[in-house]
């Protein structure tokens, strides 16, 4: 049954196939605002940031085929592995760089835009996972590497070493974006603490990815300055089960907070942005979190239960996703763009389940 506008007419457009998608609703192709393409997630995601650069490009290609089979079609990579690249001449360069570089021009694959490496204070990320800036001073030649190496944003660490201190000022970090913004690039900050979200406010960044420690002051200033929430609350969903499904100590139980109350504090942080009208995106965070490349759903479902309309929170899996990857036509149907979209059965707008019930993707 045609429920709203005119019915096409299948025969006046030549090669036209008509598709019974009865009882489905079409969703945008989604776009994933915070993914890690060269790792799988999982509850020891970290771990694998140190495979070898084989492992790291399979598990990529494994990846982006979830992605578009989910309906994910726009992936934002926000940090990756660097490794020497044998095609290019053994230079390093994140692993994340490689997968986009290959992936252009297939239908197969979601279009990617890129950071490089994360770039962090030391001793936040495990010795040779990030690159490390050990000075304030030190920032702006470390953004410059990261464009050289060809990366489209930059991933910026503005959490700990000491959780009450960012570790780069206002100022540094506002010199960084500026740096970026006259090469055509952004710069995505990783802040799940008040005072790096905070200072990523302030220098008026692109986004604050995770952002679980908001506070009045910190969201009136991404208003104005119109930085980006980027939700991940899928991840403290996943955590949920540790307990129970992972044995190793990678999650420990003396934490001072349990995972339901970090899923509380995280959900009212979402609340807060939400009620000041920030932009919201949505990422699942696989690979550098512990879901997996298809369950961006994971995140609408958990923005929805956190009391974000369903409207909002696909938005932020699509449109939203798109205006921060600059791709106006990312998450959107729109004349004249790449046609890519999901049938999937239900009503998203009542039931953010439906998104998990892909059964078509063009
Ligand atoms: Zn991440």
């Amino acid at each position: 049954m045609w429920t709203g506008g005119k019915r096409p007419e299948a025969d006046r457009v030549a090669g036209a196939v008509e598709i019974d998608g009865s009882g489905a609703t079409i969703v945008p192709g989604m776009v994933d605002s915070h993914a890690h393409l060269s790792m799988p997630g999982g509850a020891q995601w970290v771990s694998h940031g140190f495979a070898p650069l084989d492992t790291l490009l399979a598990v990529g290609e494994e990846n982006g085929e979830l992605m578009v089979r989910a309906g994910i079609r726009w992936a934002r990579d926000v940090g990756a592995p660097r490794r020497p690249i044998p095609e290019d001449g053994g230079a390093e360069r994140a692993a994340s760089l490689v997968l986009r570089d290959r992936w252009r021009g297939r239908l197969d694959r979601p279009y990617v835009r890129a950071a490089g490496t994360w770039l962090t204070r030391s001793g936040v990320l495990p010795e040779g996972l990030a690159v490390e800036v050990e000075h304030g001073a030190d920032l702006l030649a470390a953004v410059r590497r990261q464009l050289d190496d060809g990366a489209d944003l930059v991933k910026l660490y503005l959490d700990g070493p000491d959780a009450d201190t960012a570790p780069f000022t206002a100022a540094e970090v506002s010199a960084a974006v500026e740096v970026a913004h006259q090469r055509g690039a952004k710069v995505a900050a990783h802040a799940t603490a008040l005072p790096g979200c905070r200072v990523a406010a302030e220098a008026g960044i692109d986004s604050v990815e995770h952002g679980e420690m908001l506070d009045d002051d910190t969201v009136a200033l991404m208003v104005s300055h119109g930085v980006t929430l980027v939700s991940t609350l899928g991840v403290e969903k996943s955590w949920l089960t540790f307990t129970k499904t992972s044995a190793t100590g990678l999650f420990v139980e003396d934490q001072a907070v349990t995972y339901e109350e970090r899923l509380e504090i995280a959900a009212e942080s979402l609340r807060l942005a939400d009620r000041a009208g920030v932009r919201i995106a949505a990422g699942s965070d696989f690979g550098g979190g512990s879901l997996r490349a298809n369950q961006l759903a994971w995140t609408v479902e958990a923005m929805i239960e956190a009391g974000l309309e369903p409207a909002t929170a696909l938005a932020a899996a699509t449109w939203r996703g798109g205006e921060l990857l600059g791709l106006e036509h990312a998450g959107r149907l729109v004349p004249g763009a790449p046609a890519h979209f999901s049938l999937v059965h239900g009503d998203p707008l009542s039931d953010p389940t439906a998104l998990w019930r892909v059964w078509l993707t063009r």
